[in-house]
């Protein structure tokens, strides 16, 4: 609030403040990751900066105080949001790595759809094995191979390496 707190006072504030968070009772970050958080705060999308416009009649948002806090000032610090989505990619468009020459971009995630395709391949045929041959030693699929974490940071570093980068 800070140094705007004249703004949030007013009445037309509480007014939009109160049919926002009736509308969107639930905080939109965590419903992207599945989650549902009552949200608290009521949260411009775009950065109002004190101009009355920007304030009475931007978008809103509503948000956990976590996420406020936390996301959000981050999106504004770096500019982008950090975060990764289920497919492994940045969600942001403006994440560095969507932000790369869009040829580029699209080379990467074609890269990345087959290693992931590749992958999973993989893990199908191993599998499989494991339930023909007695599952030991060299049969299981390491913890690493399972998660999408593992596989996509090894695809990552690939990439690069690939790419020269
Ligand atoms: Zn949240």
């Amino acid at each position: 609030m800070g140094q705007h707190g004249k703004l949030y006072k007013t009445h037309t504030w509480k007014a939009l403040r109160n049919r926002q968070l009736s509308h969107n009772p639930l905080c939109a970050f965590c419903l992207e990751e599945g989650l549902t958080t009552a949200a608290t705060i009521v949260d411009h999308v775009e950065r109002h900066n004190g101009d009355r416009e920007a304030f009475f009649n931007g978008d809103l948002q509503s948000l956990c105080k976590p996420h406020h806090d936390g996301t959000k000032q981050r999106i504004e610090i770096h500019g982008y949001d950090p975060r990764v989505g289920d497919d492994g990619f940045p969600m942001d468009a403006s994440h560095p790595f969507n932000a790369k020459a869009s040829s580029e971009a699209a080379d990467a995630r074609e890269f990345f759809r087959e290693y992931a395709i590749r992958n999973t391949q993989t893990r199908v045929r191993i599998a499989a094995d494991a339930t023909v041959t007695a599952p030991g030693v060299g049969s299981k699929p390491s913890a690493d191979d399972q998660g999408t974490g593992g596989g996509h940071s090894r695809a990552l570093t690939h990439f690069y390496h690939v790419k020269g980068l």
